[in-house]
C-alpha cells in the first residue's frame, strides 16, 4: 500500500489536539485531559503531566484512573514502546472502563495491528470498534473510528468498504484535516475500484481541500499522474511529478516518496528514456529498502530489468529478474494473507452473529418458557386463593346461617321468656311421645298447672315483677322433673309437664315437689315480697288415653278445680260415673 501507519497514527493523533473534551472541573481532570491535548504537540509536558498524575494516582477515581493507563499506553506507543502499550491497552479493553476509553484504547490497538500487517486482529477489533460506534457520544472520536475504518479497509484492499466510511466521514465532518482525511480515502478507493478512472475535476478538488496536508494532496497527485500514464499522457504525468518531487521529499514519508519516483522511472520508460527510468528505479528502491513489498518497488525492478535486457546486459536483466519475481511474489502473497484475514474476520463476525442470533433465540425461548412458568404459579397462587377465599366465604356464610337457623328454630321451638318449649313445639313431641308410649304400652302422666292470682302480682308490682316470677316458677320447677320430662309453656302463667313412663303417683309427686318449690320461692331478689303459688291438675293415659287433646283438657280441668277448690293444691283427674274429682291439698303426699 502507498502510506503506512505510522502515517495515520500522526495524521490522526494531530487533529484530536484541537477537538479535546471540555468541561472538566476537578484538577486531575483538567490535568489529564492537557495531557491529552499535547500528547502529540508537547512531549515533554505530556510526560511531565503524566508523572505528576501518576504521583497523585490515590487521588484518582476509576474511569480516572483507566484515562491516564490509556495516556500511557499512548505514550509508550509514541516511545516505541509498542509491547508494553499493547498489552495495556489490551487491559483496559478487558476492564470496567468507560465505553469512550475503551473505544479509544481500541482505536490505538487497531493502528498498532495495521503497523505490524496483523490483519487478522485489526480486523476482528475492526469489526467491534465499528459496532461500538454509534454508541459513541464524542463526534470527534466517532470520526477518527470512521477514518480508521477507511484507511484499514482500503490497507487491505477492500475498497468500497473503505469508499463507504471515507464518504460517511467527508459527510459529517465540520474539520478541514479530517475533510481532508476523508477525500484521500475516497479517492484512493475510487482509484482502485474504477480502474483508474477518477474525475480530474473532482480530485483536483480534493487537492485543494488538502492545501494544508502535503501528505494527503501529493498522494492525490500521485493518482492524477497515474491517469495521465493511461492516458498516454507521459510528459503532462512527468511535469506534474518533477513539479512536486522537491514538497514531497521534503515532507519525509517515505511511502510517497518511493511512489513518485517509481512514478517518475515509469513516465521515462514509457519515454524510452532508459537512463533517466534506470536512475529513478534505483533511487525508488533505495528509498524503499525497509518498505519492499511495495508496488513501485516491484515496477522498478521490472523497468531495470527490460533496460538491462534491451541494453544487453543479460545478467543484470535476470538479476533484476528474480527481484521483479521474488517481490512480485511475496507482494501477491500479501494480497492474499489480506484477503484472507478479511475472509476470516467475515466468517468470524458471521459466526459471531449465528451465535448472537442463536442465543437470543434460546433467551428468547427460555424467556417465553420462564414467562409461561411464572404465569403458570402466578394462576395456582390465584387458584389457591381464591379458593381459600371462597371456602373462607363459605364457613363465615355456613356459620352465619347456622347461627341464624340455630335462632330460628330457637324462637320457632322455645319460650323466648322462659327457654323451655312454647306450645307448638310441645305438642309435636308431646304428639310422637304418645304415640311411642301407646306402642310400647307404657305409661304416661300429664301435670298441668296455672299461677294463682297472677293478675294481681303483675297488677301489684308490674310486669317485669310477674316475669321474673314466671322464670322463677320454671327454674325451680326443672329441678324438680326428669331429665325426659317435657315441660312447656302453653300460654300465659299456664305451663304442662309431659312425664313419660311415669306412672300417675309418681306424676302426683312430681306435681307436688313442683307446687312446694313455688311456694317456697323468696321473692326479695324482684324487690318486692310476695307469695306465688299454683293450682295443678293431672291426669295419665290409662285414665285420659293417648289423646293429647284429651289429655290436657282433663289436666286442665284438674286444675281448674284446684283453683275453684282454694288454689295452691294438686287435683288428680279421674273419671267416675258420677264425676267426682279427688282434691289434694297442700298436704297432699303419696305414700
Ligand atoms: P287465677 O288464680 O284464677 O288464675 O287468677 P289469675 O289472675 O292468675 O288469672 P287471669 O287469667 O285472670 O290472669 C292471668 C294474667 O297473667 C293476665 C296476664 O296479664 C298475665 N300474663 C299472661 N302472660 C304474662 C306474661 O308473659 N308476663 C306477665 N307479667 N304477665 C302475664
Ligand atoms: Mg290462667
Ligand atoms: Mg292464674
Amino acid at each position: 500500500m502507498i502510506y503506512s501507519n505510522k502515517f495515520l497514527i500522526i495524521f490522526l493523533f494531530a487533529y484530536l489536539l484541537l477537538f479535546s473534551i471540555t468541561g472538566f472541573t476537578e484538577s486531575i481532570s483538567i490535568k489529564l485531559e492537557e495531557a491529552d491535548n499535547v500528547k502529540s504537540s508537547n512531549p515533554s509536558k505530556f510526560s511531565e503531566l503524566l508523572s505528576s498524575l501518576e504521583e497523585q494516582k490515590k487521588l484518582l477515581d476509576n474511569e480516572q484512573r483507566y484515562y491516564l493507563r490509556y495516556l500511557q499506553a499512548y505514550q509508550l506507543a509514541f516511545s516505541g514502546k509498542t509491547e508494553k502499550s499493547k498489552t495495556i491497552l489490551k487491559e483496559i479493553l478487558g476492564s470496567e472502563a468507560s465505553e469512550t476509553i475503551k473505544f479509544r484504547s481500541r482505536l490505538t490497538l487497531i493502528n498498532f495491528y495495521a503497523y505490524n500487517r496483523n490483519w487478522a486482529d485489526g480486523l476482528s477489533n475492526l469489526t467491534v470498534l465499528l459496532e461500538e460506534l454509534p454508541k459513541i457520544n464524542n463526534e470527534q472520536y466517532q470520526n477518527d473510528g470512521l477514518a480508521l475504518a477507511a484507511m484499514f479497509y482500503n490497507q487491505i484492499g477492500q475498497y468500497s468498504l473503505g469508499l463507504t466510511y471515507a464518504n460517511q466521514l467527508e459527510k459529517q465532518t465540520k474539520d478541514a484535516r479530517q475533510n481532508c482525511l476523508a477525500k484521500m480515502f475516497k479517492f484512493e478507493s475510487i482509484f482502485y475500484t474504477t480502474d483508474l478512472k477518477v474525475d480530474p475535476i473532482e480530485i483536483e478538488s480534493a487537492i485543494n481541500a488538502c492545501n494544508k496536508e502535503p501528505i494527503a494532496a501529493n498522494l492525490l497527485r500521485t493518482y492524477v499522474a497515474e491517469m495521465h500514464i493511461q492516458d498516454e499522457q507521459l510528459e503532462h504525468a512527468n511535469t506534474l511529478l518533477l513539479k512536486y518531487i522537491h514538497e514531497v521529499e521534503s515532507v519525509k514519508y517515505v511511502r510517497l516518496i518511493v511512489r513518485f519516483y517509481s512514478l517518475i522511472a515509469e513516465t521515462y520508460f514509457k519515454q524510452s528514456d532508459f537512463e533517466k527510468s534506470a536512475y529513478y528505479s534505483n533511487k525508488t528502491i533505495e528509498k524503499a529498502v525497509n518498505i519492499p513489498t511495495t508496488q513501485g518497488v516491484i515496477n522498478s525492478y521490472k523497468f531495470l530489468y527490460h533496460i538491462a535486457k534491451k541494453q544487453s546486459d543479460f545478467s543484470a536483466s535476470l538479476l533484476a529478474h528474480e527481484k521483479y519475481s521474488q517481490l512480485n511474489q511475496s507482494y501477491i502473497d500479501e494480497i492474499t494473507a489480506k484477503h484472507f484475514a478479511y475472509q476470516l474476520a467475515e466468517h468470524k463476525s458471521f459466526e459471531q452473529q449465528s451465535k448472537i442470533s442463536l442465543l437470543n433465540e434460546k433467551n428468547t425461548l427460555l424467556e417465553t418458557k420462564q414467562a409461561l412458568s411464572e404465569a403458570e404459579v402466578a394462576n395456582t397462587r390465584l387458584i389457591i386463593m381464591v379458593l381459600i377465599i371462597s371456602l373462607l366465604l363459605f364457613i363465615f356464610w355456613a356459620g352465619r346461617l347456622y347461627k341464624a337457623h340455630k335462632r330460628i328454630k330457637e324462637l320457632a321451638e322455645f319460650d323466648a321468656l322462659t327457654g323451655i318449649f312454647n306450645r307448638g313445639h310441645f305438642t309435636q313431641v308431646a304428639t310422637s311421645t304418645l304415640r311411642y308410649c301407646k306402642s310400647a304400652e307404657q305409661d304416661l302422666s300429664v301435670i298441668m298447672f296455672d299461677l294463682d292470682y297472677f293478675k294481681s302480682i303483675n297488677d301489684n308490682y308490674g310486669h317485669a315483677t310477674g316475669d321474673w316470677a314466671l322464670k322463677e316458677t320454671i327454674k325451680v320447677c326443672q329441678n324438680v322433673g326428669r331429665k325426659n320430662d317435657i315441660f312447656a309453656r302453653l300460654g300465659g302463667e299456664e305451663f304442662c309437664i309431659l312425664l313419660p313412663s311415669c306412672h300417675i303417683r309418681s306424676a302426683a309427686l312430681v306435681a307436688e315437689h313442683c307446687r312446694s318449690a313455688i311456694e317456697d320461692i323468696v321473692t326479695e331478689a324482684s324487690g318486692h315480697d310476695f307469695k306465688i303459688t299454683a293450682s295443678f291438675g293431672i291426669t295419665d293415659a290409662k285414665t285420659s288415653g293417648f289423646e293429647l287433646e284429651k289429655l290436657l283438657a282433663d289436666a286442665d280441668e284438674a286444675a281448674y278445680d284446684s283453683k275453684k277448690s282454694g288454689r295452691n293444691r294438686i287435683t288428680v283427674f279421674t273419671v267416675e260415673e258420677e264425676p267426682e274429682q279427688k282434691q289434694l291439698d297442700s298436704s297432699w303426699s303419696i305414700t
